[in-house]
């Protein structure tokens, strides 16, 4: 870890303004995904696995043509660096990878996870296969270092009962708690607590879903039917570069609209949305699921 990136403190403390959010406030933590040389032994996107020289790498065959196509590393997660990834048993790792195509019905590209002991793996894959045809470049996410940095989040607007989606609309909730909220968010107050103080953009572990191409859809867990929870955001931007969420370190840069902070694993999920990995919160290795966002 040789980054740091540092979100700006949010405007207010929403549950000044409305206290019933307090309970429902979550640790999430970014990942600030930045162009690097990530090494087996650090958690990277896009990085070298650890993976078992023993352990025969995963291939896909299902919707494609063509020789079956070898599964990319997306995402690599030591629970040192980020412990909300909360890995079963005594493994501290997490890595994901995905096929690189997109397969029917839904037209996402297939998640694999594997949980690891790095301790284990004494002898690691060198030259692990590498696709020889992607459906498109932003299945190959460009290796990146992390800089895990925690925040809260509280629900996207759509994942509120409707009494509190009433208060957070109107604008007079901001007023009676002497917020200081721009005047330009008078006409639909909401926006300002979705774009400023609930849920934060790109990729990250834990927090809270971000809504918007559907309604919120309760996921549940095939094997024990408990309400799964976020566990990795896989986005396809890292946020407007004029966001509020934009971290201190890459302000100037953000200006210049720099790809190396809008999207530096250049991922592009499904037109520009978000992959949502949930796992089971029950500490059995649950299957894991995912959707579009
Ligand atoms: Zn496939
Ligand atoms: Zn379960």
């Amino acid at each position: 870890m040789n980054v740091l990136r540092t979100t700006p403190p949010r405007p207010l403390d929403v549950t000044t303004v409305v206290p019933q959010l307090g309970p429902l406030a979550r640790p999430a933590i970014r990942l600030h995904p930045r162009p690097g040389s990530p090494s087996p032994h650090d958690s990277s996107v896009g990085g070298p696995l650890l993976w078992p020289a023993g352990q025969p790498w995963p291939y896909c065959d299902k919707w494609h043509e063509g020789p079956p196509a070898p599964l990319v590393p997306v995402a690599q997660l030591y629970a040192r660096d980020i412990p909300l990834v909360r890995p079963p048993g005594r493994n501290d790792l997490l890595q994901v990878l995905w096929c690189p195509f997109e397969h029917p019905p839904e037209y996402k590209p297939p998640t694999a996870l594997f949980w690891r002991t790095a301790a284990d793996v004494t002898d690691i894959l060198a030259t692990p296969p590498e696709p020889s045809e992607v459906e498109y470049t932003g299945y190959l996410p460009e290796p990146c270092v992390l800089a895990p940095e925690q925040i809260t989040e509280y629900p996207n607007f759509l994942d509120l009962s409707e009494e509190l989606q009433q208060q957070l609309a109107d604008w007079s909730t901001w007023q009676a708690a002497g917020a200081e909220v721009d005047a330009s968010y008078e006409v639909a107050p909401q926006e300002f607590y979705m774009n400023e103080l609930s849920v934060a953009p790109g990729w990250k572990v834990g927090g809270w879903p971000p809504w918007g191409l559907t309604d919120p859809i309760a996921r549940f867990c095939v094997a024990c039917g408990a309400a799964m929870v976020p566990l990795l955001t896989i986005a396809s931007n890292e946020g407007d570069s004029n966001s509020g969420w934009t971290p201190y370190e890459d302000q100037s840069l953000a200006a210049l609209d720099d790809a190396d902070v809008t999207n530096p694993p250049g991922v592009q999920v499904s037109d520009a949305n978000h992959l949502q990995l949930y796992a089971c919160p029950e500490p059995l290795g649950h299957p894991h699921t995912d959707l579009i966002q």
